[in-house]
């Protein structure tokens, strides 16, 4: 047994373990395995600064190679897993990485339109490349149609009408993220992008996108005709489990973990791909949140040196950034049933609305607000509390 420790997926999540790997004093072998060109880079800046051209692409780097060697992590990029046993992860070129302990970082993918072809104007958004892609098309001009009302298309949205263009967003729910968030707080993100120039039609799908040498045409359900110079579709991501068969992880709901993020025998997973349990809600979730891949990764770095985490893990957060908004929620809105405006922003405008969601039961499960940071940290501070001495659920 010294192969080391193989963790697949060189992104944050799977950077942030080998690095806490080593922090933690493991000194065996390690390698990051991943299959992009890149050394790992962080998503976030794709749907912001990158794309509003406020940031070079290389400023989203993570890490250095020097950094890398540093801590004694081999990379293997430009490497797609396609297979795994319990002793080795088989690579698209054939290459087979025997493994003492896995570890599995592979985050999600953006879900596409069928049939979009990749290159053209029918645009995603997951990777740098994308990222690039899409800002040079930004710079052609518009009109833009993001299909899907979610943060990444609200993100991209805001920094089309930023640059000028003629922005329209196709949302199929009532109002722009209420499957995620609910009505009322969608609302919100529904005034704020009319207020800033968007056409928002909602309620309604799309039947089909068309695209030609020079545009794409988009058709909605209600017989709405749109013509677009590109177009975002940004309908959601789904985790990368496809090559887990050989060790029957290759759950489309994500990796299923315990509360440390162990998947099974000498593996664990973490990040965007992986779904844990969660103790507090008695249930198992997955999050696309990037202080989760972080949080996790304290988490799993200590399960595989087989110590306790230093930290019980903290409600899920996340953040968003569309046009001078800062948008920040913690918890689980995906099992709240009221909403109450904790604080309502001046004058009774959006800006600066503190919110809190209760469960069924009258429970805090979340917290959000829609620009009031100061506010939203002490919440936050609050709901950890209360969480971590929650009972634990059945
Ligand atoms: C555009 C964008 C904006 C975002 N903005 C925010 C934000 O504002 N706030 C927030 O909280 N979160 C945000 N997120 C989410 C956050 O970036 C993710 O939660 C985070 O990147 C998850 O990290 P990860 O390492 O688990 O997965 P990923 O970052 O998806 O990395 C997984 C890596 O594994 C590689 N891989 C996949 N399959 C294989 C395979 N078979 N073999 C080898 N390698 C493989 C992938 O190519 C990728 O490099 C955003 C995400 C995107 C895409």
């Amino acid at each position: 047994m010294n192969d080391g420790i193989v963790v697949v997926g060189a992104s944050l999540a799977g950077l942030r373990v080998a690095e806490a790997l080593r922090a933690g004093g493991y000194r065996g072998r390690l390698r990051l395995v991943g299959d992009e060109q890149h050394l790992p880079y962080d998503r976030p800046p794709l749907s912001k600064q990158v794309l509003t051209g406020e940031w070079e692409a290389e400023r989203s780097a993570l890490t250095t190679p020097a950094q890398l060697a540093e801590a004694g992590i081999e990379t293997v990029l430009g490497a797609r897993a396609l297979d795994v046993d319990t002793e080795a992860v088989t690579l698209a070129d054939g290459r087979r990485l025997g493994y003492d302990r896995l570890v599995v970082a592979t985050g999600a993918a953006a879900r596409t339109w069928p049939g979009a072809a990749p290159g053209g104007r029918v645009h995603r958004l997951r990777t740098l490349g994308d990222s690039v892609r899409l800002r040079a098309a930004l710079a052609d001009g518009g009109p833009l149609v993001v299909v899907g009302g979610g943060f990444i298309g609200l993100e991209v949205a805001a920094a089309a009408r930023g640059a000028g263009l003629d922005v329209t967003v196709v949302e199929l729910a009532s109002t722009l993220l209420e499957p995620v968030l609910g009505p009322a707080i969608g609302a919100c993100f529904t005034r704020l992008h009319r207020a800033a120039g968007v056409r928002v039609l909602t309620g309604v799908p799309i039947t089909s996108l068309r695209e030609t040498a020079d545009a794409v045409n988009v058709e909605l359900a209600d017989g709405t005709g749109l013509t677009a110079a590109h177009v975002v579709v940004g309908i959601g991501a789904k985790p990368n489990t496809d090559w887990l068969t050989g060790l029957g992880l290759d759950d489309a709901a994500g990796v299923p973990c315990d509360a440390r993020g162990r998947a099974g025998d000498r593996v664990w997973a973490l990040g965007d791909v992986a779904r844990w349990e969660q103790p507090a809600y008695g249930d198992s979730v997955r999050h696309e949140h990037w202080t989760s891949a972080v949080d996790q990764a304290a988490v799993v770095a200590a399960a595989v040196l087989g110590r306790e985490p230093a930290r019980p893990p903290a409600p899920p957060y996340f953040w968003s950034v569309q046009y001078d908004v800062n948008f920040q929620l913690a918890g689980r809105p995906d099992l709240a049933s009221s909403v109450e405006v904790l604080e309502a922003g001046e004058g009774g405008a959006d800006r600066g609305t503190v919110f809190a969601l209760t469960d069924a039961a009258g429970r805090r499960v979340a917290v959000a607000a829609f620009h009031h940071p100061r506010r939203f940290l002490r919440l936050r501070r609050e709901l950890q509390e209360e969480s971590a001495s929650a009972p634990v659920r059945p």
